[in-house]
Order: structure tokens, then sequence, then C-alpha cells
């Protein structure tokens, strides 16, 4: 797919909450597009729904998508400091006679969409402001009656709508099914089929991929489009992510936000590697890195039925990815999981030697946290386990490992011997000795091995757990 234009693309979250994982993905798929293409990639914050607008959440939307590394050439540009351009688009549109001021009120409204209910028709604005040769419009409403127009697209009455969509193929929508839609609220507000033509038109976008929610409003959007003679994008209309129980994946159904993965010890590489394959595909790769992705994405192979978000599946590509980052940077991951939990480890390097030991066990930070976190808080050995391990043959074996363990070099190896001395001397074996002591110190009965694990451990710390024996 070659472009005469230069690619430029964009994505356009709303500030109404967080970046959800839907618009991470086509926020990602137009990044790729455009880096693949040599083009240039804009965010643009669609406020206009200024009630349900944030600070907080553009803040989100911007801490997610520098999470995930999907930076952006221009941007974040506001549509609320856009009005006064979209007013004078209005005012051409209405010079034209493409758009046109509308004076009902919510009440008539009302009345009309129940009478066309009555009348068992589909109900739709009636078209009674709509200028036409020879029709006479109602009296424009006293400035003392209060009611403000609001602005009207003069949709095309006949015709069909139709577009060659990057995901779905060809996609016709009927003139008919379509009404005037509003396009300035009576506040002065752009409605968002408005905005987002007159920013994708301004910004010079090439290529649009959202949700498919929004296949209804292309329509619309390509009308006005038209009608301003402004160069068409081409649109790809990605399905939507369903949950694991088939549903739509929702603010009630599994986390959604990015942010929430960040929390749950997720690497920004493992997300986007996930999201990616999530309605797209390279042949059979499932782990690829971000300079594959781009060499790959032009916009091809991308799903035209809803992906299944599958947890185990991003657990599984997480851990590959744990088990190739660097173990300083883990280090300093896991010391942030564990400040959350209130326990400070400082320097943050001093928890390397304890990531390149665990984090092949890991599919998350939080996890490599859990198993980091049994060297500094109390742990409190299940009565099973104890009774289960800690028996009596082996409990004499337990109190002279830990006399020896209190004059011996601490080191890996060291501590290794000095097991292997004391089964001897006790005639027990490795699976004997291994599990208690796994269970004394770490508080469970699997760990990896485990004279690697007491090396990682502060020796006082080891002796005061093995004291009680
Ligand atoms: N603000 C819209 C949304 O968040 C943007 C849709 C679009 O990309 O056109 O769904």
């Amino acid at each position: 797919m070659t472009s005469p234009t230069p690619v430029r693309t964009r994505i356009a979250p709303s500030p109404t909450g967080f970046l959800h994982l839907g618009t991470a993905r086509t926020a990602l798929y137009s990044w790729a597009y455009a880096r693949h293409h040599g083009g240039r990639f804009v965010l643009r914050i669609e406020d206009t729904d200024v009630a349900r607008s944030t600070q907080d959440s553009v803040q989100q939307i911007l801490d997610s998508m520098r999470w995930l590394g999907l930076d952006c050439d221009e941007g974040p540009i506001y549509q609320m400091q856009r009005l006064a351009r979209y007013h004078a688009v209005v005012e051409q549109m209405i010079a034209a006679g493409t758009a046109y001021r509308c004076w009902c009120t919510p009440d008539e409204l009302d009345a009309m969409r129940e009478a066309q209910r009555a009348r068992g028709e589909k109900t739709r604005y009636d078209g009674r402001w709509r200028p036409a040769p020879g029709k006479v419009l109602p009296p424009v409403p006293a400035p003392a009656s209060g009611v403000k127009p609001v602005v009207r697209f003069a949709n095309p009455e006949r015709g069909t709508v139709t577009w060659d969509d990057l995901v779905k193929g060809p996609i016709s929508i009927s003139n008919e099914e379509i009404d005037d839609l509003i396009i300035l609220r009576p506040d002065g507000v752009p409605t968002y089929n408005f905005a987002v033509v007159v920013d994708d038109w301004d910004m010079g976008i090439t290529h649009v991929f959202r949700g498919d929610e929004h296949i209804n409003n292309t329509p619309w959007q390509i009308n006005i489009f038209r009608a301003l003679g402004a160069p068409l994008p081409q649109f790809g209309h990605c399905p939507i992510i369903l949950g694991e129980d088939g549903l739509k994946l929702s603010k009630r159904r599994g986390a959604v936000s990015v942010t929430a993965y960040e929390e749950m010890g997720y690497l920004p590489e493992a997300m986007l590697n996930y999201l990616a394959r999530l309605g797209w595909s390279h042949g059979d790769d499932e782990l690829f890195s971000r300079e594959q992705m781009v060499q790959w994405f032009d916009g091809s192979h991308l799903a035209k039925s809803p992906a299944q978000w599958d947890p185990a599946k991003l657990a599984w590509v997480n851990a590959h990815y744990i088990k190739q980052a660097d173990d300083g940077r883990l280090a300093a991951l896991a010391a942030q999981q564990l400040a959350r939990r209130g326990v400070i480890v400082e320097p943050a390097d001093s928890l390397v030697p304890a990531c390149t030991l665990y984090k092949d066990r890991c599919s998350t930070v939080v996890e490599l946290a859990d198993w980091i976190e049994i060297m500094f808080a109390d742990v409190q050995p299940r009565a099973e386990d104890l009774a289960a391990h800690v028996t009596e043959p082996v409990r004499p074996a337990l109190q002279d490992l830990r006399e020896r363990l209190t004059h011996i070099d601490w080191e890996r190896t060291t501590i290794a011997q000095t097991m292997k001395d004391v089964l001897a001397q006790h005639q027990l074996k490795m699976p004997q000795l291994a599990p208690a002591l796994r269970v004394l110190v770490c508080g469970r009965p699997q760990t990896p091995s485990i004279d690697a694990v007491l090396a990682l451990f502060p020796r006082a710390t080891v002796l005061h757990r093995l004291r009680a024996v």
C-alpha cells in the first residue's frame, strides 16, 4: 500500500477516562504505519465533551503513550483550542449551503420523534430547517425567546457513501439511512463528527485507524470532507477487543487501561507485542520487536473479526520479555513494585542478583517482586508445610547447618559445600534438607536452587529464620 502523499496518521483519544487497550492498539497501528512509511504521527486530544474531559485523563493518556514508546511527531493538539477554526468552517459551509441553522427546541425534537414512532417510522431529523429552493422555513424565534440554534450538516439526500476500508474491505451506506447531523452545538462547541473532519483535513491526515464503533460515523465524515472539497483519508476500522468471556472488554470486565498493566508488572515491549498481534499478524510470528513491527506493518493482514483478550498469552509474552530484560532494569522495576508495598530497597541495583536468579520463573514484575520481598518481609510458613518438611529427622541437621553457616564465607559455593557436609554427617539426602530450608527461610517449599537463594539473603536473616528449629 503506497501513498502518493507523505503518510500522516493520528490518534485522537477523548480525555474522558484512561487510555483504553483498544485505543492503545489503534494508536500502535497508526504509529507503526507512519513509522513504516517514514511519515508522521500526530496526537490529538478530542476534548469537546467539556463536562467529561479532565486534565487527569489527558495526563494518563500522555503517560500511557510515553510508557508504550509511541512517540508522536506533532501534538498534543487540543480541539478546544481550535474553536475559532471550527466556527470559520461552519460559516463557510453555511454560506455554501452545505450547513444550516436549526432552531428546533429539545421539546420539538421529542415531539417529532414521538410522531415518527407513532407512524412506525425510523426516528430522524425531518429536515424542517433545511433550506431548499422555494421552501418556506419556520419563523426564526425572537432573540428574547432565548432559543439558540444549532448548526446542522446538509447531508446529501440521495446516493450511497462507499469506501474501501483498510481493515474491513468495501463498505457502503445509503444516504437515506442518515440524517442531517448537528455539527455545532448551541454553546458553539463542535460535535465529534465535524471537528474530526476539520482536524483530519487541517492536519493532512492520510490514514485513519480507529475502532469499528465509528463505522456508522464515517459516512457523515466522508460527506463533510466532500462538502469541504477536502481530500479523503483512507479509513481502517479495527474490530473491538473481546474479553475472556467473549463479551466486549469493558471497565467492569477486566482491567482495560494501559497504566493498569504497567502497575500489574507488564513490560511495555510485551504489551506492544501482544497488542500488535491482537488483530494483526505477520505469518506465524508471535514474538517480535518494535523495530520488526515497524518493518512489517504496512496496513495489510489486519483481522476483520474481533480478537479475544487472552491473559495467559499476554503473561507468556511478558515472561519472554522479562527473561530477555536487562537485570539492572528489572531491579529498578522490582524496587518500584516493592516501594508500593512499603518495602524500600536502596540502592535498587542491590536486587540485580535476585533478578538474575528469579526472572526465569516470573511472568510479571509483580511476581518478581513477590520473590524478592521474601528477603525483606517476615515470612509465615504454613503449618502444613512445616509439618510436611521440617520433620524430626531433619531438625538436628538444620541445627547443625545453622551453626556451620555462622562462620563460613557467605557465598553460594561454600553454602552448597556446607549443606553437602551436613547431609553426609546426618545421612540425609538433599530432598529432605532442601524443602525444610525453603519453608523456613522462604516460606514456601519450592524455590530455585536453595544454595543460590540463601546466598542472596544477608547471613543474619537466614540465621534468624532458622533460629527456632
Ligand atoms: N475521540 C474519538 C474516540 O476516542 C476518536 C475517534 C477517531 O479516531 O476518529 O473514539
